[in-house]
């Protein structure tokens, strides 16, 4: 294991638009390269240029705190900034790998989040997140924290083998309740699911079963782009189990993104809605953990993205993507234009749940549609 300590020239990632995933408008990444080592990481990908061998070669941002300071600003802004959460993780490096045990950067971004009063998103994987509790337990007292621990499965064993520098699925359901106990919202994002090892009926169900005690699940599949993550990916399936390596090739369409075939698409999510139906519980973080700290139009455009993946796993027709795009495109707050329906995408019905989400915060038909 090699920390090098670099000086980076930026460290938020603003986004043009909101990300319904997340909710939120920007990020960072505190480290390149990751100590968890997850088989399946995009983080290899060449596009990200990690530099050094993966997994074993992490390079620490040891002025993020400084950039931070000046990308984000120090003072409190009299209204608050309405740009949803700041999220902590994900990309190229989790925030709370071992190696911030002693450079403590997660620490001390959130205590800047906290003093200039931001809501904040953490995602990790790792179980060192407990250390910041108290930070985090304040911020959301103030201005709302929400964390979320991914998973590729909730089987310990498979985990091991696919997740190797990670603590345990128990012990990391262990850390979420823990924050769930302090009155921190909590939730599961149930991504990648590995095909032919955790996509099973069986395995998202049992997946299922757990995260139903928490606030949300956020569920997805893997992409494999060619080149060192799927080289590598597929080395450790070899090891696995060599008879499902000749089967991937029918997944994965060898696009530069890594996209997996449609019809496994379908076929993945198909399984998952017949999961979810079993164990009810919200596809999505649930919009009383956003609605207020939203911008209209990003309010809007979460809640039409949300419908647009709920109504097509329930297998119907969703004009809410569409909609959502053109909303997302417009230079003016969305309460005031005249007439909404002259919006690429958005008919008499769509223009109603805006108008309500406008008015009210949500709408009947996202309450409904969201119902699992
Ligand atoms: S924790 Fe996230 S960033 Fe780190 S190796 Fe795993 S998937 Fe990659």
């Amino acid at each position: 294991m090699t920390v090098t300590e670099i000086e980076a020239k930026s460290l938020l990632r603003k986004q043009k638009r909101v990300d319904s995933w997340f909710v939120s408008t920007a990020g960072m990444n505190l480290y390149r390269g990751c100590e968890h080592d997850c088989t399946y990481c995009d983080g290899r990908a060449e596009k990200y240029q990690v530099e050094g061998e993966f997994g074993k070669d992490v390079e620490v941002k040891i002025n993020a705190i400084e950039l931070l300071q000046k990308e984000l600003g120090m003072e409190r802004p009299l209204e608050p900034v309405k740009e949803g959460f700041i999220i902590m993780g994900g990309g190229v490096g989790d925030s709370y790998q071992p190696v911030d045990e002693k450079y403590q950067l997660a620490r001390k971004t959130l205590e800047h989040i906290e003093k200039i009063g931001r809501p904040v998103h953490v995602l990790t994987k790792s179980t060192l997140v407990e250390r910041d509790l108290d930070i985090l337990k304040r911020i959301n007292d103030d201005s709302r924290a929400i964390v979320s621990m991914s998973f590729s499965t909730v089987d310990d064993t498979i985990a091991d083998v696919f997740e190797p520098g990670v603590p345990s699925p128990s012990e990391r359901l262990e850390t979420l309740r823990k924050f769930k106990d302090e009155g921190i919202a909590c939730g599961i994002f149930l991504l990648p699911c590995i095909p032919l090892v955790s996509d099973s009926q069986e395995r998202i169900e049992e997946s299922l079963k757990v995260t139903q005690e928490f606030d949300y699940v956020v569920f997805g599949g893997m992409t494999l782009k060619p080149g060192r993550q799927h080289d590598h990916f597929l080395q450790v399936l070899e090891n696995y189990d060599p008879e499902l390596v000749s089967r991937y090739s029918g997944i994965y369409s060898g696009d530069k993104y890594g996209n997996q075939n449609l019809e496994y698409y379908k076929e993945l999510h198909g399984k998952f809605f017949e999961a979810v139906k079993k164990y009810p519980q919200p596809i999505r973080i649930p919009s009383r953990l956003f609605a207020d700290i939203l911008g209209e139009n990003d309010l809007v455009t979460v809640m039409l993205e949300h419908m647009d993946f709920a109504a097509k796993l329930k297998g119907q027709r969703s004009p809410y993507g569409y909609g959502a795009r053109s909303i997302t495109k417009l230079d003016q707050p969305l309460s005031s234009v005249e007439d909404l329906k002259t919006l690429k995408g958005v008919g008499p019905f769509t223009e109603k749940i805006i108008n309500s989400i406008l008015e009210t915060g949500t709408s009947e038909q996202y309450e409904k549609l969201m119902e699992f």
